[in-house]
Parts: C-alpha cells; sequence; structure tokens
C-alpha cells in the first residue's frame, strides 16, 4: 500500500487526504493545532464559491466541478455546508473583466446572465447600481460554510482511516519524511499543505502573507441568504454576501493586508478596515448606512505574485502545496483530486504552478483597486 504523510489539515490538506485514504493511501495528516482551527485560513466562517475566473478557463473548470464535491459532502455530512444563493458580480465597465469572465463561462456551458444595474433591486432589499455598467449573474455560485466544511472533511477523513496525528511537522531536507517531536517518519510522498506558515518551512517560495480583516454587519432578517446573494466589485476589491447563520451581512475587502505572521500575529480587526468595508455597504446598500459591526474575523491569505497557486515536487516524493493566494477554498474538493491525480503519476502539474519565475499580475481574484 502506497503511503504519503499530509502536514495540514486546513481545507486543502484535509481534502486531500481525505480523497488519497479513499482511494488506496495509508494516509498520515499531521496538524498543529485543530481541523477548523481560527488561525488557519479555512476557517473563516464562509467562503464564496465563483466560476467567473476572468479570461482564465482551468479555475472555472475546476470551480465547477467543486461545486459538486461540495454538494456531495453536505449529503454525506447530513448537512447543507454550500448555499447556492447565486453571485452579481457589480461591473463597472462594458468590456473589462466581468465581460471576459463572462465569454469564458458561456463557452463552458455554466450559467451566466448579463443584467442592467436597475435589476439589483431584484436581489437586495436596497441597492445603488452607481458607477455600475451591467451586472452580471452567475446563479450557481454561492456560500460555503467554511470552517464547518474543514471539519466535516476533516472527521470524514478520520472515518475513512486517516490517521490524525496533532503536532507540529518539519521537514527533513532532500527526504520523503517528517520530523515529529524528534522522530523521523518516512512515507512514499509527504505533501506540505502548510497554507501561510510554508514560507517558514521552505526558503525562496515565491509566497508573501498578508493580514486580512473580515467584516460582518447587523442586518435585518431580508438581507439573508439564500434570498440575498452573493456580491463581487472586482473593480472595488470589495465583496460580501448576506446573513448566514445570524453571523450578519459580509462586507469585505479582498485588497492585499499588510505583512502577517499567522502564528501570532494579533487577530484584531483594524479600525481602517471596518471603516472601508462600512463605507462600501453603505454606498451600494443605502439602507445599510449604519449597521454596526456584528462580528469579524481576522484571517491571511498566502500570495503568490501571479494569484496562481503552488504545486511542486522538491525532492523526490516531496511535494509543497500552497500559496492560494486567498482563492483556493472553493476549489478544494476538485483540487484534492487533482493533486492525488499528480500523486499517483496519472499527469503532471500543470506549469503553472511550478517553481519558476511568477510575473506580478492580477486578475484571478482582484483588481488591486480599492475603491
Ligand atoms: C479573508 C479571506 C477570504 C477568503 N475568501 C475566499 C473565498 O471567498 N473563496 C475561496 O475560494 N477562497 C477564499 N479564501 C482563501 C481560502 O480560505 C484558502 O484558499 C484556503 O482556506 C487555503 O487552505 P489551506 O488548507 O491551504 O490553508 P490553511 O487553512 O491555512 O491550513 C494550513 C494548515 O497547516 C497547518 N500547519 C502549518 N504548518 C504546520 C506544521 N509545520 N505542522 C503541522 N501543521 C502545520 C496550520 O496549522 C493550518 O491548519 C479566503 C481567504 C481569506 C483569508
Amino acid at each position: 500500500m502506497k503511503s504519503v504523510i499530509v502536514v495540514g489539515a486546513g481545507i486543502w490538506g484535509s481534502s486531500l487526504a481525505l480523497r488519497l485514504a479513499e482511494t488506496g493511501w495509508r494516509v498520515t495528516l499531521v496538524e498543529q493545532h485543530r481541523p477548523g482551527h481560527v488561525r488557519q485560513a479555512s476557517a473563516g466562517e464562509t467562503r464564496l464559491l465563483r466560476c467567473a475566473h476572468g479570461t482564465d478557463d482551468w479555475y472555472a473548470r475546476r470551480a465547477w466541478e467543486a461545486r459538486d464535491g461540495w454538494r456531495r459532502l453536505g449529503e454525506r455530512a447530513g448537512e447543507e455546508l454550500y448555499l447556492e444563493a447565486g453571485m452579481l458580480w457589480f461591473a463597472r465597465t462594458p468590456d473589462g473583466w466581468e465581460h471576459a469572465s463572462a465569454q469564458v463561462l458561456k463557452g463552458l456551458d455554466i450559467e451566466c446572465r448579463q443584467l442592467d444595474p436597475d435589476d439589483g433591486a431584484r436581489f437586495f432589499p436596497d441597492f445603488s447600481g452607481d458607477g455600475l455598467s451591467f451586472l452580471l449573474w452567475e446563479p450557481n455560485a454561492g456560500v460555503i460554510r467554511a470552517r464547518r466544511a474543514t471539519q466535516v472533511t476533516a472527521g470524514l477523513a478520520a472515518y475513512a482511516g486517516v490517521r490524525l496525528v496533532r503536532a507540529r511537522a518539519l521537514p527533513v531536507p532532500g527526504e520523503s519524511a517528517v520530523l515529529v517531536d524528534g522522530e523521523v517518519h518516512r512515507a512514499d510522498r509527504v505533501v506540505w499543505a502548510c497554507g501561510a506558515w510554508l514560507p517558514q518551512l521552505f526558503d525562496g517560495l515565491p509566497i508573501t502573507v498578508s493580514k486580512q480583516d473580515t467584516l460582518h454587519f447587523a442586518v435585518p432578517l431580508a438581507w439573508s441568504v439564500p434570498e440575498t446573494p452573493a456580491w463581487v466589485d472586482y473593480d472595488a476589491s470589495a465583496y460580501g454576501h448576506g446573513d448566514v447563520d445570524g453571523v450578519g451581512m459580509k462586507a469585505t475587502s479582498d485588497a492585499e493586508g499588510r505583512p502577517y505572521e499567522p502564528e501570532h500575529g494579533s487577530r484584531a480587526v483594524d479600525a481602517d478596515s471596518v471603516e472601508r468595508a462600512a463605507s462600501y455597504l453603505g454606498r451600494r446598500f443605502p439602507a445599510l448606512a449604519q449597521a454596526p459591526v456584528l462580528f469579524s474575523q481576522v484571517c491571511q491569505y498566502a500570495l503568490t505574485p501571479d494569484a496562481e497557486w503552488l504545486l511542486a515536487e522538491t525532492a523526490p516524493g516531496v511535494w509543497l502545496l500552497g500559496g492560494d493566494s486567498g482563492h483556493g477554498f472553493k476549489h478544494a474538493p476538485a483540487l484534492a483530486g487533482y493533486v492525488a491525480g499528480v500523486l499517483d503519476g496519472e499527469h503532471a502539474p500543470d506549469e503553472r504552478f511550478g517553481l519558476r519565475e511568477r510575473v506580478p499580475t492580477r486578475g484571478l481574484r482582484t483588481s488591486g483597486q480599492v475603491g
């Protein structure tokens, strides 16, 4: 039986561990805290699932595939992990990112519709289409209960036979092995799925870590998912969704925050993040101009210069999986299948994920502008 040690029980490591255990691997999953612990990126209350990715179709296809994965996971767990509320993209120009996304989605037969800014009033109790050229409606997008989905995935992995070890693992240079509590553990493959901790374990990676503040605002019941959909203003780097589970309406910025250390960095949100989110909320949804913050969370992005992920073999059997760049939760079930195919030798990883020179570009997640 082939063996693998996966380090990191965020959604990427847990999904991979589950997938490998269910396809005949002997799997050990090492996590320094607990699956779903609040420092990990996967422990956000919610994460958005969308297929639109500008001109890119790789991530669009995988997101579509992952949508099925989330629905199946929910069925297995007997709870709704994916809320298909749909998503409205707020397009500021007729021929920008949203237009490119629509062309790709149409080519992939993924439903989307172009709407007039005034149509926003059909989706939100109160809406201002000021400055918008059109709306792009993606009906099969939605919101994942992320923290819960991570815990469920890790739980199913344990049920499938994965040995979950609570410890901090260290690399053994050049070997398909990990060091845990002074002891070396070997396996046919080791996958380091360590999120924002990855650059602390391996030198020279094209990954920087930024602090990201997430805000949820107290809103009347009418602003709840699924009646109120998810929304993204790509050019303003702003996004959110209606209330899920009474945590409040999410409205937050996707712009890169300041450099951050995920283990010891402060988990208090900054005053200017609150101000920015509240100001966007009030402009786009005037009835919510005075909505108070109900809940906030600090998370971190593990950013590569081009927002493409990292999947690379650095020594025989040793794989680094990271650099999710703030847009990797939604893909996890599909990514697990893809990475399993790489570990099984069915296909090589796409060059885009390699340890190559990365040219700074934007587009997979946000324009980088703040508006
Ligand atoms: C504010 C915010 C909003 C986001 N919004 C979206 C969204 O809407 N849609 C979307 O698709 N994605 C989104 N993302 C990105 C998404 O959350 C991440 O892509 C995803 O959670 C990455 O999962 P991961 O498993 O790689 O990392 P993590 O969840 O961070 O897990 C890494 C794990 O590795 C463990 N670990 C690290 N080092 C060691 C070690 N040496 N030994 C043992 N364990 C170790 C850590 O404890 C941690 O549990 C967002 C991210 C943030 C921060």
